[in-house]
């Protein structure tokens, strides 16, 4: 069975030596935040994961969900699982008190996030999909509903999904056909067909609170292929009183489970909507005057903040599956025996070397492990930086575009190396990766949705390229160069950060240069953008991890324990290994999209 040790030593070297938590206490959420209750946190959630959650990963997804009579069963063992996590609080880390949460910032709640993902993503997702909705709720809900579901929800009684797909609108939410309409008591009947809704049903909770997007119809009762009409919907499975009671079942049923590559123990669902009560959240839209066309409505916003979170999440999956899949890989390479270190015997009483002597062996591991702790400090910074953009600190602004600008490459980048960590480690085993019974082809099949859903890597790309790149002037991106340039300057004039300078200075230049080339070519030929918006993205997280690994360097420069010597390991690799992909992928971006758009 695979092994799993929470990274706890990890957080704490990012928490405290990198990021310096105890210089943040001015941040909303951060005056409580003590080393010793952060080490609480990390103790005891690394501990439900390694001894709750993941013992059920292997067998979960043996047994997989399974859907009989119009009911959903999840795995031997979820039940319990999922109530120890909710008893311990856990579902509720990052909720307000009011609500009956702990109130941790983003940085604390993203640790767990991990674990959870490392241990057991299948069962880990259902209070995550929670989280995500109740954070929604708290943003958006009118105050009834605020205590009258969220509370059930941040104690785990309730769950909580979110509901976009369509059979016909996937990545293009346009084409959805899901429809709302008023009814006189202010309340909505909503028709229509949701797929893939991951915990859309499951026998875990007692009730499971849906926030669906769907359209209004116009007044000669027609929705239109556009966003003007979309809204966001409160639709619980059991109907709730304002008082908080419940009543009869909604009008939501589930159709059937899909049967995945991965991710067996979590059930995603098709949904039918039949005449459902549904609340609608934010502002209400103005109606439509006759043959306006609107790009998007102001019901979409507590759509897009709980999008948002949950493309953060997703990145943070690919970051726990690549961790784990790297402690298995790296615990099968010192036991195995096979062949002879290049150099001569290191073993010669033994009738083979260990499967670490060998170089390729050792560079699959540093790839997983420098890629998963690169990133781990990447999306640690940007829920730090989150935190900061709620403040009234002058850098708020700056914080909070970076932040939004990590979000799409810390989903795409994440997941994609998350994903190959998984294959690595899995290469690590041989042909006994291929056998189910190692575990380790989980990691890789559950690793591989990562990259596909909360928006496909690719469209994450173009979100970027498109969007990002370009909002208020391009602040953003000149927020970034600034960082780097600022902190390049610094650490040259240090001889022993001279290596990781460079390394960050190289991935700089190249990222400077393809944003400079697409701001000159994205505009006038959209097909040049669309070609390199993939490349470009990887580009900007190599950079930005290198940043990172230039920040651990600096943290961990003159101390001689394991830990240290490992940081400035790993972030020699990422500059000697990874950074020199950075010219490459300028000049594939420079290519442009001509031979690209050949393909009829
Ligand atoms: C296991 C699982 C769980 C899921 N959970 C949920 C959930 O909880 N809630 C929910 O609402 N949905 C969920 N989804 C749906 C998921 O988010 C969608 O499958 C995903 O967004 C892609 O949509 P699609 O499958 O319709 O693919 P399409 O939209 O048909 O896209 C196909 C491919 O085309 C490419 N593409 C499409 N548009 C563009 C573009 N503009 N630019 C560049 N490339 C493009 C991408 O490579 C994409 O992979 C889940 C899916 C799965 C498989």
């Amino acid at each position: 069975m695979p092994i799993y040790r929470a990274p706890v030593e990890d957080y704490r070297f990012l928490f405290n030596e990198v990021l310096e938590i105890e210089k943040h206490r001015d941040l909303p959420q951060f005056s409580e935040l003590s080393p010793e209750l952060v080490d609480d946190i990390l103790a005891g959630g690394g501990k439900i994961c390694e001894e709750v959650l993941h013992p059920l990963n292997q067998s979960g997804d043996e047994e997989g969900c399974r859907f009989e009579n119009g009911q959903v069963a999840t795995p031997k063992g979820f039940k319990e699982g999922y109530r120890a996590y909710s008893e311990g609080g856990w579902g509720g880390l990052g909720a307000p008190e009011a609500y009956g949460g702990a109130d941790m910032p983003p940085l604390i709640t993203m640790a767990l996030t991990e674990m959870g993902m490392s241990a057991n993503q299948s069962l880990a997702m259902y209070p995550m999909l929670t989280a995500g909705a109740y954070g929604a709720l708290v943003a958006t809900a009118p105050q009834w509903m605020k205590d009258a579901i969220v509370p059930k929800m941040v104690s785990g009684e309730w769950a909580g999904t979110m509901c976009l797909t369509e059979p016909g609108a996937g990545t293009d939410l346009r084409l959805m056909k899901t429809r709302a309409v008023e009814q006189p008591d202010g309340t909505y009947r909503m028709n229509g067909t949701k797929i893939f809704i991951s915990g859309g049903d499951q026998d875990l909770t007692d009730n499971i609170i849906h926030l669906v997007i769907a359209k209004i119809p116009d007044e000669n009762g027609q929705i239109h292929d556009d966003l003007s009409t979309v809204n966001f919907f409160m639709v619980p499975k059991v109907l709730v009183n304002e008082d908080g009671s419940t009543g009869a079942r909604n009008g939501v049923t589930t159709g059937g489970i899909e049967h995945k590559m991965g991710i067996k123990g979590q059930a995603t669902c098709v949904l039918n909507f039949d005449d459902a009560v549904a609340w609608r959240l934010g502002p209400k839209p103005e109606p439509l005057k006759p043959g306006e066309k609107r790009s998007s409505s102001a019901g979409m916003a507590g759509m897009f903040g709980m999008m948002n979170a949950a493309r953060l999440g997703v990145g943070i999956q690919g970051i726990g599956l690549g961790e784990i899949a790297y402690q298995n890989g790296y615990a099968y390479a010192r036991e195995r025996r096979v062949g002879r270190a290049l150099t001569g015997p290191k073993e010669p009483d033994k009738p083979a070397d260990l499967e670490i002597v060998h170089p390729d062996v050792k560079r699959m591991l540093l790839q997983a492990r420098a890629a998963t702790e690169g990133l781990r400090a990447l999306a640690a910074w940007t829920t730090l930086n989150m935190s900061i953009a709620q403040s009234n600190r002058p850098e708020a602004e700056t914080a909070g575009l970076l932040a939004d600008l990590m979000t799409p490459v810390i989903k795409s980048f994440g997941t994609d190396m998350g994903f190959e960590a998984a294959n690595l480690g899995m290469q690590c085993y041989g042909g006994h990766g291929y056998i189910r019974d190692n575990g380790v082809e989980q990691f890789v099949r559950d690793a591989r949705i990562n990259q596909v859903y909360e928006g496909a890597n690719g469209v994450q790309a173009m979100d970027l390229v498109g969007r990002k790149l370009g909002r208020k002037g391009g602040a953003a991106p000149m927020a970034l160069f600034g960082l780097l340039t600022g902190w390049i300057a610094e650490q040259e004039q240090d001889a022993a950060m001279a290596p990781f300078a460079a390394g960050v200075k190289r991935g700089t230049e190249a990222l400077q240069a393809a944003t400079l080339w697409l701001a000159a070519n994205g505009m006038k030929t959209p097909n040049d953008a669309g070609a390199a918006a993939a490349d470009y993205l990887r580009l900007m997280g190599i950079t930005v991890v290198a940043l990172m690994w230039g920040r651990m360097a600096k943290a961990s420069l003159g101390k001689d324990d394991t830990l240290h010597k490992d940081k400035l390991m790993c972030a020699r690799y990422w500059m000697e290994r990874m950074v020199p992909e950075c010219p490459m992928l300028l000049e594939r971006i420079q290519a442009g999209s001509a031979v690209i758009m050949e393909l009829e």
